[in-house]
């Protein structure tokens, strides 16, 4: 199967909703057999996508034409022999309050992955911790 990670960055100086993106996510991700992990906050998303290859190419063809987002750019993407992020069909991380137990759960959902992916989501969890 095939497993996406990319970043992109919020278009609207309105505040977007997360929980529709989340809802309309989960609803699609379950129908293709997607699971994954999505980081968002004001600024920017930060997203794995796992499944099957042609399901996981078509939905981030989707994601890629969403106007709610810019400049996204593929991290990676591999085929992984079981999946990475879980059975989530989109697990959401926030900007909590409590930044310190943000980057815990990261730690805990990212576990499985290799090395560099899990590089990228705790260094994103400790930059934007930071900003
Ligand atoms: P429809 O519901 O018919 O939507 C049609 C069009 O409307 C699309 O072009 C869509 O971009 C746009 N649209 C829908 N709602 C809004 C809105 N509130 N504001 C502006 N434009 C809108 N989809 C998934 O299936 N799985 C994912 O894991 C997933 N992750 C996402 C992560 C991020 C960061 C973002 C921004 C979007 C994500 N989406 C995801 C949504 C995806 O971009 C598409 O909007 C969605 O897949 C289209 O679903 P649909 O085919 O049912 O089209």
């Amino acid at each position: 199967m095939l497993q996406l990670v990319y970043v992109s960055t919020a278009r609207s100086s309105d505040p977007i909703d997360h929980q529709v993106i989340l809802d309309h996510a989960r609803r699609n991700n379950r129908r293709d057999g997607i699971t994954g992990l999505l980081y968002a906050d004001a600024k920017r998303f930060l997203q794995a996508l796992e499944g099957p290859d042609a399901a996981v190419e078509a939905t981030f063809a989707r994601i890629q034409a969403d106007p709610r987002h810019r400049a996204i750019v593929l991290l990676s993407c591999r085929q992984v022999e079981a999946r990475e992020f879980g059975d989530w069909e989109m697990a959401h991380l926030t900007a909590a309050s409590d930044r310190d137990a943000l980057v815990e759960r990261i730690r805990s959902l990212v576990s499985r992955a290799t090395p560099a992916v899990r590089g990228t989501f705790e260094g994103f969890a400790a930059v934007r911790r930071a900003a």
